[in-house]
């Protein structure tokens, strides 16, 4: 390992950089070079519990809630502004990821603030019946290393907009963008305490966010072990909780599909961002009809597949966020060998001396109970299996623990409708995959976790409702 200019970096609680009392630093690298390029504190419990305070009065006592829904939308405008203005070197620490969409992720919730509104419930009796709709309170937030910023956007945008306070803990690979974004939180009129952001394991600083009686609600996307974990965990506070998890999504092609597109829509959607995606289409579903030349297409294409440093503008694939992900990755592709046949891959690139490269690998000939096509591999790996016909389509489809995402490929409107309708999954595209905005709903079905996030619908989750009886009636009520 070897260490080149690495910059110490700090938390952000109640307004203020803070080192970590402990001294204790983790090392953050950059996965393409193996180098340390940054330190972040690894939060002690009683950190946390001060981020966790700050929450708690910003919420109680100074006042956040009660600021207006126009004053939350003007400042998230304005943390909007901030991003696309420093898009280009967001883009740069981020090393993978552009910034454009975190900007466009902002800015469209930001507008959405002012949209929340209660109801008149239409009870029989001479009164005013309402539901007003009010901020859960204190949110932990805890978000994966594959889109770091966004990822923030994602779940800092809606709370705020709700009117809740935050505290949020990047994932320890990848906290340098959302720190970044810490350090401009005063100046952009966020109060103290409203954002607060935590470095640190997810085992130790994550947990005790999620059993910490103060906190309301945990927001987790990440790994469907470490929510299951969560969810346990919150059981004994009875927070609230929603979660993103993994999937293991079907990505399914009839024959009648346009070909060209398809071939595109099968290798984007499992080799975007190194296949590091929740919703990645891992399940390359084909009708037997075109399977041979679906898969010949698709190896011959991805052979030009341009590996490299993720700051290249030709790379279209770089390195695995992290060593670790890198030895999950190849233990898959091992695995993988065993089970199916290989097209493409299933290994490492030998050009790289250094950096967490691993192949794009296309495995076909694949049986829908091996476990490449069952568990998640959250890498480049795309396991291709063969149906019959729509209803053998549907049945492979179906037949996972996960339903966060599927896609629907074909020319035909009823028999892509059906499939719509029939496939359990948060999310299903027709004759494309991946588009995700802002306006819509995101979140999965199954073991992909429950709660959606975007939009509108992404606010709800950090809103309670509350039922307010006005008697209009004079009298009394005449019981005793
Ligand atoms: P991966 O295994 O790919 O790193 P995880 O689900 O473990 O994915 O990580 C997603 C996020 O969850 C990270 O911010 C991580 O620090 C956090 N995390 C991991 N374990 C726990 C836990 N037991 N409790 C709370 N948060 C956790
Ligand atoms: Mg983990």
């Amino acid at each position: 390992m070897t260490v080149t200019q690495s910059t110490p970096e700090a938390m952000f609680i109640d307004g203020k950089a803070i080192e970590g009392a402990s001294g204790k630093r983790i090392p953050v690298f950059d996965p393409s070079t193996e180098e340390v390029i940054a330190e972040i504190p690894d939060a002690s419990a009683s950190e946390i519990d001060r981020a966790i305070a700050a929450a708690r009065r910003a919420f109680d006592h100074d006042g956040w809630p009660q600021t207006t829904a126009q004053e939350r939308g003007r400042i998230l405008f304005r943390i909007a502004e901030k991003l696309r203005a420093e898009a280009p070197q967001l883009a740069e620490l981020e090393s993978r990821n552009s910034g454009k969409p975190i900007v466009e992720a902002e800015y469209d919730v930001a507008d959405a603030a002012t949209k929340i509104s209660g109801t008149v419930n239409p009870v029989p009796d001479n009164a005013l019946s309402l539901s007003l709709k009010e901020p859960v309170g204190v949110a932990g937030q805890i978000i994966p290393w594959n889109y770091p910023l966004l990822m923030a956007a994602w779940k800092l945008a809606p709370a705020l907009a709700a009117g809740c306070t935050c505290v949020l803990k990047p994932a320890e690979q990848t906290p340098l963008t959302a720190l970044r974004l810490a350090g401009w939180l005063n100046e952009l009129g966020v109060p103290p305490g409203v954002v607060n952001i935590v470095t640190g394991f997810g085992e130790t600083g994550g947990a005790r966010m999620v059993e910490h009686p103060h906190v309301d609600k945990i927001a987790f996307t990440g790994s469907a072990a470490v929510g299951k974990l969560i969810m346990k965990s919150a059981a004994d506070t009875l927070k609230r909780v929603t979660l993103e998890l993994g999937g293991k999504s079907p990505n399914i092609f009839f024959a009648d599909a346009d070909f060209e597109a398809a071939i595109d829509g099968a290798l984007f959607g499992v080799f975007i961002n190194q296949g590091e995606v929740c919703s990645a289409g891992s399940r390359v579903l084909v009708e037997r009809s075109i399977y041979p030349k679906f898969v010949e297409a698709m190896t011959e294409k991805a052979r030009n597949i341009k590996l490299g440093a993720p700051l290249d503008r030709e790379t279209k694939m770089g390195p695995l966020v992290s060593r670790e992900q890198c030895d999950r990755v190849c233990k898959y592709q091992q695995i993988g060998r065993s089970e199916a046949k290989v097209a493409i891959g299933g290994g490492q690139p030998a050009a790289f001396k250094r950096g967490y490269y691993v192949e794009p690998t296309i495995f076909y000939d694949v049986d829908n109970s091996a476990r490449i096509a069952r568990e998640e591999i959250f890498g480049p790996v795309a396991t291709v299996i063969p149906f019959e016909d729509e209803r053998d389509a549907l049945k492979i489809a179906n037949d996972t623990p996960f339903g966060l995402a599927a896609a629907v490929w074909s020319r035909d409107i009823y028999k892509a409708l059906r499939m719509v309708k029939a496939i359990r999954a948060g999310i299903v595209w027709v004759n494309h995959m991946q588009p995700t905005y802002v306006e819509a709903p995101w979140g999965g079905y199954k073991q992909s976790g429950f709660g959606r996030e975007l939009g509108i619908h992404g606010i709800d989750e950090y809103l309670e409702t509350k039922q307010v009886h006005i008697n209009l009636n004079e009298q009394p009520i005449g019981w005793y």
